[in-house]
């Protein structure tokens, strides 16, 4: 048999921003595709209006974008769903609410073929029958047991139900569960599973007031029209999978049928539960790829505002839940294509660890040049008032970075070697500020600021320690009370390499003002 061409989407719902967990289904997606020269594809799945919420689908395809993750089909290249078909885009368009014409007539062929039935209950009927349920403790659940005695057209007469169709704008489309059959499935992570249609309820696929369909019979129509070789998904839709092969055969379409593979779900750092916005917000850490603020103005982190590299979190993204087999944990996207395997996928969730997202930042700002995270830098001393040159600034990027997790980082560790230290820490203050200590810190200092010498590390290194030394002075005193004066701190950087950025002015101005302000 011809080896059918791997065709994988992504499906998301713009009802909000994309979950990192919904970033890491996509990247499996694209991974998948181009490991097997097919194509990934997105498709926006918009058809429940009641959820649909404004600038999800924008925010969506500009995660993708920051990822690196390019799609065949679905989106452009200015980054807009394809919306018209086209010699380059004969599935399109992508997006469901412009497909809406396309469902009905498969919702008609399955009521045709039997495998559907039109129901007539209204909202407040079947309300009511729900009360009734809940009054007797029982839950109510429109299916094979119950759908003989409610409105639909396998209860009413060929006219009633003609009628009703014609009159009536409230009717759905419901499929005809089969009753006790046993649906054999397979899953490429999961392997065999058995479902009974007697625990499954007749699901609406259809419905006249919007003239929509639900997910269920949208994503199969469009599965099978777009040609989808693999469905690689999120495992909240594995309850969905027996409906879905059912459909597929009820169409007649089992042949070309996608193969199914249901993710595992991204775990709270303990492990215990689905990681949601509240763990991030509780322990520090983003969920969302990037900065959202939803309708009511409320704003969740993105890891791109929080410093993030694309590359460490899409780095970090495939290794939640997948892993190569040996212990390379470094890969760019284009580096995890050709080792990505389905089958090196773990079944059981996978512990989000903020620690290591951390790690994997590190890992790739230390990968960076000097030129380009000064380039990155630049901004930020900009936004605080300083100007410096691109030489110097990519200069102390290469003392500090190996200290550093962000780019933002660079300010907190090195902001003296650009400005002065205005406030003192006062703890460190009382420790190191000793009448003993500054006589001698001031003494040495005089050394290197009187000295003709130039303020290379390593001189001035030689000319503060071997002052000290000469003198038997306490070294580790002496140099404390001086990182205090040049940084507003004692801990941090090594004097003589403060003293080699900031040359023999600066350094006798904050010995000045240190002394000044402090003794
Ligand atoms: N629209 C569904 C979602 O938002 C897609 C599920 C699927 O991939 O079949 O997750």
């Amino acid at each position: 048999m011809e080896k059918r061409r791997t065709r994988v989407r992504f499906a998301p719902s713009p009802t909000g921003p994309l979950h990192m967990g919904g970033v890491r289904t996509a990247l499996y997606n694209y991974l998948y595709a181009k490991q097997n020269g097919g194509d990934f594809i997105i498709r926006i799945e918009d058809t429940d209006s009641h959820r649909f919420v404004p600038g999800a689908e924008k925010y969506i395809i500009e995660a993708l974008a920051w990822c690196g993750i390019k799609a065949d089909e679905g989106v452009d290249e200015s980054g807009n769903v394809v919306s018209v078909a086209s010699d380059k885009h004969p599935h399109a368009p992508y997006r469901q609410s412009e497909r809406k014409p396309i469902y009905r007539q498969y919702a008609e062929q399955l009521v045709a073929s039997g495998n559907a039935y039109y129901a007539f209950d209204t909202a407040e009927e079947l309300n009511a029958k729900r009360a009734e349920a809940e009054g007797a403790g029982q839950t109510f659940i429109y299916n094979q047991k119950t759908r003989m005695q409610l409105r639909n057209s396998l209860t009413l007469s060929a006219e009633e139900t003609a009628r009703l169709l014609a009159e009536r704008t409230d009717w759905t489309v419901r499929f005809k569960m089969p009753e006790n059959t046993v649906v054999a499935m397979d899953d490429l992570i999961r392997g065999h599973i058995e479902v009974n249609t007697d625990t499954l309820d007749d699901k609406v696929l259809w419905k006249r007031a919007d003239e929509l369909p639900t997910y269920h019979l949208a994503n199969i129509v469009d599965d099978h029209l777009m040609e989808i070789s693999e469905v690689i998904r999120g495992e909240e839709w594995l309850p969905s999978l027996p409906l879905h092969y059912l459909l597929y055969k009820a169409f007649g379409w089992t042949d070309s049928q996608p193969r199914f593979a249901h993710l595992s779900l991204l775990l709270k750092p303990d492990g215990k539960g689905k990681l949601s916005k509240r763990d991030g917000d509780k322990l520090g850490f983003p969920v969302f790829p990037l900065r959202w603020v939803n309708p009511e103005g409320e704003v969740s982190r993105g890891y791109r505002e929080d410093g993030y590299f694309p590359e460490a979190f899409v780095n970090l993204l495939a290794f939640l839940g997948w892993n190569p087999g040996d212990d390379r944990e470094l890969f760019t996207i284009d580096e995890l294509i050709p080792v990505f395997s389905l089958d090196r996928i773990v079944k059981s969730g996978a512990r989000f660890n903020p620690e290591k997202a951390r790690w994997y930042n590190r890992e790739y700002l230390r990968m960076k040049s000097d030129a380009e995270l000064a380039a990155l830098f630049m901004p930020i001393l900009e936004a605080k008032g300083v100007k410096a040159d691109a030489a110097y600034v990519e200069k102390v990027v290469a003392l500090i970075k190996e200290r550093a997790t962000f780019v933002a980082d660079f300010w907190d560790i090195a902001s003296y070697l650009f400005v002065a230290p205005a406030e003192f820490v006062q703890k460190d203050v009382d420790k190191f500020w000793k009448e003993e200590n500054v006589a001698m810190a001031l003494e040495a200092a005089d050394a290197v600021i009187k000295g003709s010498f130039d303020l290379t590390k390593e001189n001035v290194e030689e000319a503060l320690e071997g002052f000290i030394r000469q003198r038997e002075w306490p070294m580790g005193k002496v140099m404390n009370c001086l990182r205090l004066a040049l940084t507003g701190a004692s801990s941090g950087l090594g004097i003589a390499d403060i003293v080699s950025f900031i040359g023999r002015d600066e350094f006798a101005a904050r010995i000045a003002f240190a002394k000044e302000k402090l003794s």
